[in-house]
């Protein structure tokens, strides 16, 4: 039955052709596996869908990287061309106090809701000031289940080895962090303590510019950051004054003993908070098959629907615009499922229950491992 819903999606979907079609690695599984497959390449969208339509496989991906002989094996004969840059951004690598109550398999809106706020994040802070790519240049879509995929294909990143993506990748998660390179008189005697301005590009705005927030917050946010009380106190009464010196550059403007070592140990505290969420997620391998946008996911039935622009994405809820299934019923069995929201309506929590609901709920609850598909009805 799932086989023949995933032939009728790719029969009529849209889209499915991505950038560079042949120049594409393509790899298919099977559930309960991923990738069984690969080394596989297509002319057109045409042969890729009659590909998908006489297959139907529950897993469809495709080669970031461009090759003169996708479809050539070995590895290393199907002579590499270039590679898009991108981010895995999933859910389950994010430190979510909602997992802790539903487990890391289930996804809830607060999972969604945490990871693309982590997406737009890459994309609002990193992306586009710090490497000055153009949105234009960046492509986003939804990974099917639980996160999303940033593509980047600017010229500036498409030649890049892996060493340099894996650099990429360093600096975002602020790995080899240099305090001195912020503060080019520290350990200077009798000189000012000069830093970051929070109008600087890159980290050193960004560090400007969050400790400013911290000192807004107050004294809890400070001692956060590694400050003793006494110090926190002190700089939150002069807050004032400190952010007009932080303004000019000038990180001085309230005696503290070995300032050198005190602000050291926040910058690094600071960057290492700002980045933990986004770790782990440049795909530094360019050989790597990912997801291909706008085909099937089988962990859940959902679309890895491409999303517009970043303005969409700040709208787009994926449990709404990536229901491939969209006709018929089906009754299920569940032992016990969390609460579902599909398509704007709520399903469940159910407990020990037989219960008639639309397919798209019936298919990811059983991909999920929830429910039992007992009957189907159009
Ligand atoms: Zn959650």
């Amino acid at each position: 039955m799932l086989t023949e819903l995933i032939r009728q999606y790719y029969s009529s979907a849209a889209d499915i052709a991505p950038t560079h079609i042949s120049e594409r690695e393509f790899g298919f599984g099977e559930f309960g596996r991923k990738i069984s497959i690969r080394h596989i390449a297509f002319e057109n969208e045409d042969q890729l869908r009659r590909y998908l339509v006489a297959n139907a496989p529950p897993y469809v991906s495709f080669s970031s990287a461009y090759y003169k002989y996708p479809g050539a094996r070995p590895m290393e004969n199907k002579k590499i061309e270039a590679a898009e840059l991108v981010f895995d951004l999933d859910a389950t690598d994010m430190d979510l106090s909602c997992q802790k109550v539903h487990g890391k398999q289930w996804v809830c809106q607060n999972c969604l809701h945490e990871v693309k706020r982590e997406t737009t994040r890459l994309i609002e802070d990193f992306l586009i000031p710090d490497f000055g790519f153009d949105e234009k240049e960046i492509s986003i879509n939804f990974s099917g289940n639980r996160g999303y995929h940033v593509h980047v294909v600017s010229d500036k990143v498409l030649t890049l080895d892996n060493y340099a993506r894996n650099e990429i990748s360093s600096y975002i998660r602020a790995i080899g962090i240099d305090f001195e390179s912020f503060f080019p008189t520290a350990g200077k005697k009798g000189k000012q303590l000069k830093g970051p301005k929070p109008s600087d590009i890159g980290w050193g705005g960004r560090i400007a510019r969050s400790f400013i927030d911290a000192l807004h917050a107050g004294k809890d946010s400070l001692m956060k950051l590694g400050m003793d009380s006494a110090t926190a106190t002190r700089l939150y009464r002069k807050k004032a004054l400190v952010e007009l010196g932080i303004n000019n550059g000038n990180w001085d403007m309230v005696y503290i003993k070995k300032k050198e070592e005190f602000w050291s140990k926040i910058i690094n505290n600071q960057s290492i908070m700002q980045s933990d969420k986004i770790d782990k997620n440049v795909t530094s391998d360019a050989t790597h098959l990912i997801r291909l946008p706008n085909s099937i996911h089988g962990d859940t039935g959902l679309i890895s629907k491409k999303i517009g622009s970043i303005r969409d994405l700040e709208r787009f809820d994926p449990m709404r615009e990536c229901i491939a299934f969209k006709k018929g019923e089906a009754k299920i069995k569940v032992a016990k499922s969390p609460e579902l929201t599909m398509n704007g309506m709520t399903f469940g929590p159910f407990e020990d229950k037989e219960v008639r609901v639309p397919m798209y709920v019936a298919v990811y609850l059983y991909l999920k491992g929830y429910a039992e598909i007992l009957d189907v009805s159009e």
